[in-house]
């Protein structure tokens, strides 16, 4: 086996009515001032904000509500967030919502601790993160995983740059998980959280390091559970027992388990990161658009890794290892289908590229003009994304 250092401390409580233990969570990891986050809306519309304040209110915490995140959230919003939640006074951040609010509550508590920085400048790594306020979560979708990730994901919206930052201070102190909360969802919205949940273990996935069976094993019983309950869901939104497999493999297939021991890839996500930035597409579907090709591009690299994903995860047993690989990429493509999925760029809403340069200035946005390359199963580079970024517009 490959070495490996793991952590994963946040405390998930799962389960129906489990947000009802929120404001006693709170209570546990230090938090009597809250700065509330939520999105555009559903989470008001749907009573959950209420109850929330409720249980606050009955536990004697005081609570700042705030809502407006937009999904792939914008820096400016969390600057604005962090002023409103330093006179406050808040001591604790609690994110109600999906990535997007996890994600904007992360970089407020982030910037909460570093008073007088700006909070991009963590995300440019100008600065070192050496803290960060504690955060919670009530989760509404199951997808990004960041209610026990170490990630968060901003997007500064007048560059037009959608940064990820990784750190141990990301960890919110707790989840909430109760399946429940997601039966409002928008089936598009479920189908790219379904997309996002299985990209994350895809893309540690594909990898050079190949010598961790119980990664390996892991992984693959994770992607079977979210295919099966997926397909599930995506005709009965309100069946408890899917939504709560989707909900925890969300959460454990970005909390690091599925790549323990493997260099991470997330190609995949980086390429996506770029349509999102440009063209404010939803994550899920920025990587259901370029799977495909990518996969294409790279399955030369390690073709018997893409025909074991396909033995496993698709059960494609016969056939030489070309012909499996194949397999396991075409039935993957099939399955964002049948969810409704764009797997091409003509099929991303908002997104006609008609020009040649945008192509190439994706793919150099992509390596940051030429600084890195992206992804360890196979290296790119900014010829390589921009050919990847070409074979997915159609
Ligand atoms: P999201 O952007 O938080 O939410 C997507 C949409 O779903 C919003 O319009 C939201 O509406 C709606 N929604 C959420 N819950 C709902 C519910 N229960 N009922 C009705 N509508 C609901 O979705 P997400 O996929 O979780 O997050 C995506 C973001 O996370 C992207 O920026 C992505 O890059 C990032 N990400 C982060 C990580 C990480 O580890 N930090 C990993 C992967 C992706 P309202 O706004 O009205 O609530
Ligand atoms: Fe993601």
């Amino acid at each position: 086996m490959q070495s490996f250092e793991y952590k994963c401390p946040t405390e998930v409580v799962f389960g129906k009515d489990a947000e009802l233990k929120t404001a006693e969570k709170i209570k546990k990891y230090g938090g009597s001032r809250v700065l509330v986050l939520y999105g555009g809306g559903s989470a008001k519309r749907s009573g959950l904000i209420d109850r929330i304040e409720t249980v606050l209110q009955q536990a004697g915490i005081a609570a700042e509500i705030m809502g407006g995140v937009h999904p792939n959230p914008r820096l400016s919003f969390a600057r604005e967030a962090e002023k409103r939640a330093e006179l406050f006074g808040a001591d604790f951040v609690l994110a109600v919502g999906g990535g997007s609010v996890i994600d904007t509550a992360k970089a407020v508590a982030i910037g909460l601790a570093h008073p007088g920085k700006d909070i991009w400048d963590f995300w440019t790594r100008k600065e070192a993160v050496t803290g960060a306020y504690p955060v919670g979560v009530v989760l509404t979708i199951p997808a990004a995983g960041s209610e026990t990730s170490d990630s968060a994901v901003l997007t500064d919206e007048e560059t037009k740059r959608k940064r990820g930052l990784n750190t141990d201070f990301n960890r919110p102190q707790f989840a909430v998980l109760n399946p429940e909360l997601t039966y409002t969802l928008p089936s598009f919205q479920l189908s790219c959280g379904i997309t996002d949940m299985l990209m994350h273990t895809l893309d540690r996935y594909f990898t050079i390091d190949r010598n961790n069976q119980l990664t390996d094993e892991i992984a693959e019983a994770v992607m079977r559970v979210i295919v099966r309950n997926g397909r599930v869901a995506h005709c009965d939104q309100t069946n408890y027992d899917a939504m709560s497999e989707l909900m925890w493999s969300g959460s454990v297939s970005h909390n690091n388990l599925t790549g323990l021991g493997n260099e991470k890839d997330f190609s995949v996500h980086q390429l996506g990161h770029e349509l999102s930035a440009m063209f404010d597409v939803a994550h899920g579907a920025s990587l259901s658009a370029v799977w495909d090709s990518w996969a294409n591009y790279v399955m030369s690299s390690a073709p018997e890794r893409f025909a074991r994903y396909a033995e496993k995860v698709w059960g494609v047993w016969n056939g030489e290892t070309e012909e499996k690989a194949k397999a396991g990429i075409m039935l993957t493509v099939r399955f964002f289908r049948s969810l409704g999925m764009p797997t091409c760029f003509s099929e991303l809403q908002g997104v006609g590229i008609q020009s040649d340069e945008v192509l190439k200035q994706l793919a150099s946005n992509c390596m940051y003009g030429g600084e890195r390359t992206v992804g360890t199963f196979c290296k790119l580079d900014i010829p390589a994304a921009y050919e990847i970024y070409k074979n997915a517009n159609y």
